[in-house]
């Protein structure tokens, strides 16, 4: 052992064994008890979160007791988000090679913001965008880029679409979107510089998509009244009921309007991987940019969203820089080099978690496993339409459906109750987490099919839960 202040850091190799594979056995141990866990933790944590503050230790301490701590007592205080039974939300899973592909990253810490320090590196991961680029049919001008998540690639669109349209005027650019678009669409419109009163909503029509009579008519009004209609973010999968706006309607209106189309597919880009299911995204392609988040749709551990530009000059001419410690760049633009296309310079390597994964379950696996998760969707919405009491609000259009409880002289107050109790009632029973969502005035429950570990028995007992909890509910 060295002493507590040696300026040595360094672990000996039999250390890193021992520890690589003290936490490769807790980690496996941990994935294969997802099934018998409860499908969400316990969240009441607050008095456990106060317990826990603590100063930095001056002196090291041992890996085990606190891997005892992380797997005994603190991840289980979570929703169980990569567990078979997580139907909230959007689920995505978490596939393990992106973990050993981490890992790799992580020990050989080379440096992939800048193409000419690792250039095969790099390539993996330009290889990684032009397979996204190919699967969502964009030309080959796209440029694309790798970011944290959905909400990062949003912002990203909206400053490309900012600059292209508006310059420096930004004041008078108008934004347009659903009232069902993801809240990152508003958040994003504001760091990008456009103001919370230039976000304009659009109504939506009785399938929770946008209204193209409502946008046609948004934008007239406006450039009337001097202000500077610039884009559309329309969604491929809303959060709340998957609703697929009408893609290929906004991208005639944007075409003809001269306006950016951005489409959020943040839930459903990834659907369009697999040829049967194309159709329910059609316009997909025709997007100005698209939001991808591989970890949800391509099943990816949390930390992968990934952004395509179809003119990849736009994505380029907001992020190039240099400094003047960096090599001189050639101009050419053969090889992608992701600093010039996004707004990091040093960072991790997520090419590589995209990269490993793919190769090693293939193309033709993901598919399988995406129709799967559709097919799984589409026969729970049936069964659960069958149930006493459930009036089916939103059915599946990709992966997702939302309705909610009703019976005999019920008030919408009391079946919104009744169906928020519906969602608490099944999440209790320990198989499944289900979450809601307010839509209007009215709170929808959801099952949302997308964890690459759920699987029919899963979905059956989800099936089972709602029609059991449900009977409890109606008239009570
Ligand atoms: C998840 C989601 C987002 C936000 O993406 P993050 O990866 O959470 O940042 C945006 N839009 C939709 C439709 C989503 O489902």
């Amino acid at each position: 052992m060295l002493p507590d202040d040696s300026s040595n850091l360094e672990f000996s190799p039999e250390e890193m064994r021992q520890m690589g594979r003290s936490v490769l056995e807790r980690a496996i141990r941990h994935i294969e008890s997802l099934p018998t866990q409860p499908a969400c933790g316990d969240l009441n944590a607050d008095e456990l979160c106060r317990a826990l503050v603590e100063p930095p230790p001056e002196s090291g301490v041992a890996l085990e007791p606190l891997l005892d701590s992380l797997f005994g007592e603190w991840i289980p205080r979570s929703a169980t988000a990569a567990g078979p039974g997580y139907l909230a939300y959007i689920p995505g899973g978490g596939l393990f090679p992106a973990a050993l592909a981490d890992l790799i990253s992580n020990t050989t810490n080379r440096y992939t913001g800048l193409r000419h320090v690792a250039p095969a590196l790099v390539q993996l991961e330009s290889n990684v965008l032009d397979w996204l680029r190919d699967w969502m049919l964009f030309p080959p001008t796209t440029r694309g880029l790798l970011t944290v998540g959905g909400s990062m690639s949003i912002f990203n669109a909206i400053v490309c679409a900012r600059e292209r349209h508006l310059g420096p005027n930004l004041r008078n650019g108008v934004l347009y979107t659903s009232s069902q678009a993801h809240h990152s669409v508003a958040k994003s419109a504001r760091l990008a510089g456009i103001l919370h009163d230039r976000v304009k909503v659009v109504d939506i029509d009785e399938h929770f998509r946008l209204r193209i009579d409502s946008l046609e008519h948004a934008i007239h009004d406006d450039r009337r009244h001097g202000l500077v209609p610039f884009m559309v973010v329309s969604s491929a999968g809303t959060t709340n009921t998957g609703a697929v706006d009408p893609l290929d309607p906004i991208s005639d209106l944007c075409a003809r309007d001269e306006l950016w189309h951005h489409i959020d597919g943040a839930y459903g880009a990834f659907f369009h991987l697999c040829d049967e299911l194309r159709p329910l995204l059609s316009g997909l392609p025709r997007a100005d940019s698209l939001t991808l988040d591989p970890h949800k749709g391509l099943f990816l551990p949390y930390g992968t969203g990934a952004l395509l530009v179809r003119d990849g000059k736009a994505l380029r001419a907001v992020n190039q820089g240099t400094g003047s410690y960096m090599p001189s760049r050639s101009g050419s633009d053969e090889f992608y080099d992701p600093s010039q296309y996004g707004p990091d310079l040093t960072r991790g390597f997520p090419g590589l978690r995209v990269w490993l994964t793919v190769q090693l379950l293939g193309v033709k696996r993901l598919k399988a496993a995406l129709l799967e998760k559709r097919r799984l969707a589409v026969e729970a919405a049936g069964r659960v339409a069958a149930i006493p009491g459930i009036v089916i609000d939103a059915p599946p259009q990709l992966s997702l459906f939302a309705f909610h409880l009703t019976w005999p002289g019920a008030t919408l107050d009391k079946e919104n109750l009744a169906t928020r109790q519906l969602m608490t009632g099944v999440t209790a029973r320990g198989r499944v987490m289900l979450t809601g969502a307010m839509v209007g005035e009215r709170y929808l429950g959801r099952v949302c099919v997308l964890s690459f570990r759920t699987h029919q028995e899963r979905v059956d007992a989800c099936v089972e839960d709602i029609r059991d909890v449900a009977a409890t509910l109606i008239g009570a």
